[in-house]
């Protein structure tokens, strides 16, 4: 099946009530993309692979651990359309690669699977676009070249495009959102929405909370994907929790709320810390009544895997 030919629906906008500090809050669903649990990597993964098919590749190489949401999606989308794929992830070093039910669903997907040393990155590619060009196809790596260059605006695609949605969601409900709030990790997300808002002629306050990185490498990602080296970029480093998957309570607090008021899942390592930050963000810096639109990343996988660890205090 090669779901991606078909342009997406858009996913819902829910209102869910006001938060403490008096803000309107909404949340789109792009955890409900209809393929392998959603999230904005299905919806940027649908994006590589038409690009993929644009330039007449039929091989696909992705890069990261076999833990991510990214990979996920992508190797989910090549066993479905048949398309060869390997996996190229930095060494766990000493650490055994973590089980979790991302990579145990990338596992089971049929691909082949290199790790390589950090700074051997561009090398292990190299080797494997060779091995496909020997065996008859034609690679395409999700990043561009083999330093990870040059395939910006296929992932940008993707954002820009959803942001097309809000702005349409908006007009027909005949409602402006005051701001975004989303979790920020490369940028894709924050720069696709950015990208599509500036074409429009959108106003809102776009806020991507950081999920790991420092100030000047998240807004560097950020305008990297955007595709403009000057644009105005709103990342928000206050609530990292000392590093990428690190919460506290008070993310733990948020997690259970959502699920009990909503009956909608968020994780810990992204859309559980960028709400928890966004409220405080809002209680800090927003304005009673204003209208918030939370977008919901997806990562549910990562939901389960925090519920089995038991620290979310229930078992
Ligand atoms: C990857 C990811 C993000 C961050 O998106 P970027 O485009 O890398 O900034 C946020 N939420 C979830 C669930 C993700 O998997």
């Amino acid at each position: 099946m090669r779901q991606w030919s078909e342009p997406l629906k858009p996913t819902p906008i829910q209102y869910l009530g006001k938060c403490g500090s008096g803000q309107e809050i909404y949340i789109k669903r792009e955890d409900l993309l209809g393929f392998s649990f959603g999230g904005n990597k299905c919806r940027i993964g649908f994006s590589f692979l038409r690009d993929m098919e644009k330039k007449k590749c039929n091989y696909l190489i992705t890069y990261g651990r076999k833990e991510s949401n990214l990979n996920r999606v992508l190797a989910n989308m090549c066993r479905s359309a048949n398309i060869p794929f390997t996996v190229v992830s930095p060494d766990a070093g000493e650490e055994k690669e973590a089980s979790t039910f991302n990579s145990m669903l990338v596992g089971q997907m049929g691909g082949r699977y290199l790790s390589c040393g950090k700074t051997q990155v561009a090398e292990a590619l190299e080797q494997v676009f060779c091995r496909a060009r020997e065996e008859g196809f034609a690679p395409y790596y999700i990043y561009g070249d083999s330093r990870g260059l040059g395939n910006e605006a296929a992932a940008r695609e993707a954002y820009h495009d959803a942001y097309g949605e809000i702005r349409l969601w908006e007009e027909t409900h005949r409602l402006e959102f005051d701001s975004i709030f989303l979790a920020s990790g490369t940028g894709m997300t924050q720069g696709g929405l950015l990208s599509g808002q500036t074409e429009a002629g959108g106003r809102e306050r776009i806020v991507g909370i950081s999920v790991a990185r420092g100030q000047e490498a998240g807004e560097a990602g950020v305008r990297r994907y955007a595709g403009d080296a000057r644009i105005p970029v709103c990342f928000v480093t206050d609530y990292i929790c000392g590093g990428y998957g690190q919460y506290d309570e008070d993310v733990k607090r948020t997690i259970r709320m959502v699920m009990e008021d909503y009956g909608i899942p968020l994780d810990p390592v992204y859309t559980g810390k960028a709400y928890s930050g966004m409220l405080k963000w809002l209680k800090a810096h927003g304005s009673g009544g204003e209208k918030v639109l939370f977008i919901h990343t997806g990562g549910t996988p990562l939901y389960f895997d925090y519920l089995q660890s038991g620290k979310d205090g229930t078992n």
